[in-house]
């Protein structure tokens, strides 16, 4: 059903208000890892809207490698979250981790990031399937394109249309970046499916130095949206931080990515 066999056409993603995902546009969604206070909030929303962007990202439920890790605020920091973004016309995206955490978070939510761990949790797949909202389904840390394909086919086979493929980086035994940003993935999957294909510079590479270079490359591989990490005070981030954008340096990367979009 996500082959471009079956449907020629792309598919977009109206998320209501105008922003749309999809063939035609260029997406920016950016934001801290994780949610973590209602200042925190402020100063990205108040960033994000000087800069034209509507769609703001940020962890609420966040997987960590280490279960003494800060795991994020919750269904409490969903709701602020949601309340302060939709005051300001920004359209949120957040990680759902399980199937029980749908019913509570679907109110508060514009799109459903399923992570990288969870990415063949087809339970969840399920479930979002039924579920009707957008979703970005992110390609496993060791996972084929073939698996993320399949995927976002549990996605679509349950009745939810509503998917973007997210490159995010894979993992290989080179150790000098976090991961391995595959951006062949990108013209791959966009000859193969008919679904918008987002690129995560900041866990793909996962050193803020090079996210601005990574980020221009996959709007030029062609790219139907950037997703990234960018907060207040990176050095201070409760996670990710080592990948993280401040203010001037997302300004300077929001800007130069529309140049190049306008190039391609
Ligand atoms: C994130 O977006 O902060 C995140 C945890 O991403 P991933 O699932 O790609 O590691
Ligand atoms: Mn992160």
């Amino acid at each position: 059903l996500i082959s471009r066999k079956w449907k020629v056409e792309p598919t977009r993603i109206d998320l209501g208000d105008g922003v749309v995902i999809g063939e035609g546009q260029f997406s920016i969604m950016a934001g801290p890892c994780s949610i973590e206070s209602e200042k925190q909030i402020e100063l990205v929303v108040q960033h994000l809207v000087e800069n034209n962007v509507k769609i703001m990202r940020g962890g609420v439920f966040k997987p960590r490698s280490s279960p003494y890790a800060f795991r994020g605020l919750g269904l409490e920091g969903l709701q602020m979250f949601h309340r302060i973004c939709r005051e300001n016309g920004i359209k949120i995206i957040t990680e759902v981790m399980q199937v029980s955490q749908i019913e509570d978070m679907i109110d508060y939510v514009d799109v459903f990031q399923v992570g990288a761990r969870n990415s063949q949790n087809f339970n969840l797949l399920d479930s979002l399937g039924a579920a009707q909202k957008p979703v970005l389904l992110k390609r496993g840390i060791s996972g084929t394109l073939e698996e993320l394909l399949q995927a976002a086919e549990y996605i679509f086979s349950n009745g939810n249309e509503k998917i973007m493929l997210c490159e995010r980086g894979i993992r290989s035994y080179e150790n000098s970046y976090r991961n391995v940003l595959d951006l062949n993935a990108v013209p791959v999957l966009k000859a193969k499916t008919h679904l918008p294909v987002i690129v995560d510079p900041s866990h793909g590479i996962g050193l803020r130095d090079y996210v601005e270079e990574m980020s221009l490359a996959a709007v030029m591989a062609g790219a139907d949206g950037v997703i990234y990490e960018t907060h207040q005070k990176p050095e201070e981030a409760f996670s990710d931080g080592q990948q993280t954008l401040n203010f001037k340096e997302s300004e300077r990367l929001i800007r130069r990515m529309r140049q190049a979009y306008a190039l391609r």
